[in-house]
This record gives structure tokens, C-alpha cells and sequence, in this order.
């Protein structure tokens, strides 16, 4: 437990990813010696949205260090949703393609549930399937959402204890909240899910071992969100711009304020970084905490989409 004068340790996402990462590579090598197949992944974006192009190039690379065949396939934001249909369907019977993602958001026009649901849920390495989510659901063998799936890793490589334990997640969305609380469930962690309309959000918070913040909202969750010594799992991604909202977050830190005088901003959290840190056990940063787990989990993903299907 973290007292007064005692800072949260951190759960170094960084790290974590490093060692997923090397794993996936060395199985990547392990599964081509032994049976002569090249884990493939293909991510398909579609138009020119500039927050996509740089999650896509940072995927492409990721797995082609990890000895993947990795492809991305351009489509036109004017394609039409038919285009992008066949080409998932040429993606599902090709098979040197062993994971297919579509990145999100698709343009205006495009239903995403439409899409998703065409890709085969063997390929399915984002784990957004509705057949992934029943299995997860029910606890048969499927993709797991990448960032929650990178949480339950993160927690598990730094040895905190997850069974019996009361975890609050704050956040129900298809692909963080309700996975998330789903897998910590799966841990026998007590669950506790959090959104809008929860009433008396931060007493329910402070009764949390484990508090895991994937609610959109940049450093909502002070200190008083938090039980001492608790476990906090910061998803959230924000960017901030101005010196006096970095100063009341970050204090006088030097390094936070060489990044925006020299980049025009810096990435925070859904928690309150200053707060957080006198108060919690273990804290994950921002950037370096949850992050770099998403797409070490993806090429997790797709290794085991590979290794399930090789001969
Ligand atoms: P969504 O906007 O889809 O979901 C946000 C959730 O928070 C909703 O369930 C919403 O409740 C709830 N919520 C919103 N406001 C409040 C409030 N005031 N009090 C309590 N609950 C509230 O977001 P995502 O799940 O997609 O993402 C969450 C965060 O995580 C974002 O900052 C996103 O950028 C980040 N993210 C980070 C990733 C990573 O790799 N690190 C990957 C994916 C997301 P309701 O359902 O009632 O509307």
C-alpha cells in the first residue's frame, strides 16, 4: 500500500509488450521450422482518416518484426461497403492470411457491425466478432479483445493477485469495458461495472483492489475514486495541449513539459496522474502502461490464429 510519501509502483506496459513481443517471435520462428507456415496478418483500412494511418503503420511494422507477413490493404473511403465485403471474403479463403482486422472507425456509410460480422471468426485476431464475444462469454477457446486481453497480461506478469478480489470497471463498451470486466471475471475477481447512469461513482470506485478507467475521460478519476493500495489500470488516451491543464496533472515535472514544448502536447490518461500516484499500489503510466499491450496482444492473436490451423 502506497502512504503518504510512498509514489504507486508502475505497471510497466512497456516492458510487458517487450516480452509478449519477443515471445510471439520466437514462436513465429518455431511454428515456420516446425510445420513451414508464416503467421499472416492483413489489416484493411479503408479511407484516409490520419489517427488510423498511424495505428495501422505502427501494426504493419509490429508484425513484420515478428517475422509475420504483414499486408495492408488501402481501400477508397468511397469504395462502397460492398467492395470492402468482397474483399473480406477473399481474406477468409486465403490461406496464407491467418488474422484479418478492419480498422475502426470505417467512413460515414459503412456499417462497422456489417463488416465485422463477415470476417471469419478463425481470422477474427481483434477478437470483435459477436462469436468471439459469446465464446469468450461462455469460456470456450476464441479471440479475446486486444486491450483488455493486454490488461489481464499486464496484471499477470506483475504477480497481482486477481481471484477473490473486487475489481470495478468503469466502462461498457463492446470492445474495452464489458471484455474487460468478462476476463476479470474469468480470474474470479468480483466484478463491479461502472458507466453514465451508475450512481455514487466514486464511493463504488474506492471500494475497488482492482480499478481499471476506460471511460473517455480525461483524468476523471481522482484520488478520491481510489482505495489505498489499489491496482489502477488507466485505458484511456487523451492528449493535452495547454501548460496550466499539464501543470494541475503533472506538477512541476520537467519531462512532461519538454514533450509538449517540443511535440505541442502530451498524452494523459482517464486517471489523475498526480492523485493516482499518491494514492494507488500500482499504477499504470500514460503513455507506456496499456498502450503498447494492444498491439502485442494482436500479434499474440494471430501467432495462435497460425499455429491453430498449421498442418
Ligand atoms: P466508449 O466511449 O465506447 O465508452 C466509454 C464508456 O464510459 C461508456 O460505457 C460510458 O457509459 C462510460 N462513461 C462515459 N462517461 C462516463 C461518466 N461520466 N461516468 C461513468 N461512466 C462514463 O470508449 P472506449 O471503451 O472505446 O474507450 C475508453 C477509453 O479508452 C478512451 O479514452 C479510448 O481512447 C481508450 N482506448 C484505449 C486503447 C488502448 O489501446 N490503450 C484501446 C481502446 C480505447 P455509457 O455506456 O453509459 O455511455
Amino acid at each position: 500500500m502506497a502512504s503518504s510519501t510512498e509514489q504507486a509502483r508502475i505497471l510497466d506496459g512497456k516492458l510487458a509488450a517487450k516480452q509478449i513481443r519477443q515471445e510471439v517471435t520466437e514462436g513465429c520462428a518455431a511454428l515456420k521450422q516446425r510445420n513451414g507456415v508464416i503467421p499472416g496478418l492483413t489489416v484493411v483500412l479503408v479511407g484516409e482518416d490520419a489517427a488510423s494511418q498511424i495505428y495501422v503503420r505502427h501494426k504493419e511494422r509490429a508484425a513484420t518484426k515478428a517475422g509475420m507477413r504483414s499486408t495492408v490493404l488501402r481501400l477508397d473511403a468511397d469504395c462502397g461497403e460492398e467492395k470492402l465485403l468482397q474483399t473480406i471474403d477473399e481474406l477468409n479463403a486465403d490461406p496464407a492470411v491467418h488474422g484479418i482486422l478492419v480498422q475502426l472507425p470505417l467512413p460515414k456509410g459503412m456499417d462497422d457491425r456489417k463488416v465485422i460480422e463477415a470476417i471469419d471468426p478463425d481470422k477474427d485476431v481483434d477478437g470483435f466478432h459477436p462469436e468471439s464475444a459469446g465464446r469468450m462469454t461462455i469460456g470456450l477457446p476464441g479471440f479475446v479483445p486486444c486491450t483488455p486481453a493486454g490488461v489481464i497480461e499486464l496484471l499477470k506478469r506483475n504477480e497481482i493477485e486477481m481471484s477473490g478480489k473486487h475489481a470495478v470497471v468503469i466502462g461498457r463498451s463492446n470492445i474495452v469495458g464489458k471484455p474487460m470486466a468478462l476476463l476479470l471475471l474469468r480470474e474470479n475477481c468480483t466484478v463491479t461495472i461502472c458507466h453514465s447512469r451508475t450512481q455514487n461513482l466514486p464511493e463504488l470506485c474506492a471500494q475497488a483492489d482492482i480499478l481499471v478507467a476506460a471511460v473517455g475521460r480525461l483524468a476523471m478519476v481522482t484520488g478520491d475514486f481510489i482505495k489505498p493500495g489499489a491496482a489502477v489500470i488507466d485505458v484511456g488516451i487523451h492528449r493535452v495541449e495547454e501548460e496550466s491543464q499539464l501543470r494541475e496533472l503533472f506538477g512541476d515535472d520537467a519531462k512532461r513539459l519538454k514533450t509538449l514544448a517540443e511535440k505541442g502536447s502530451t498524452v494523459v490518461g482517464d486517471v489523475h496522474p498526480l492523485e493516482a500516484a499518491q494514492k494507488a499500489g500500482w499504477l499504470t503510466p500514460v503513455p507506456g502502461g496499456v498502450g503498447p499491450l494492444t498491439i502485442a496482444m494482436l500479434l499474440k492473436n494471430t501467432l495462435e490464429s497460425a499455429e491453430r490451423t498449421a498442418p
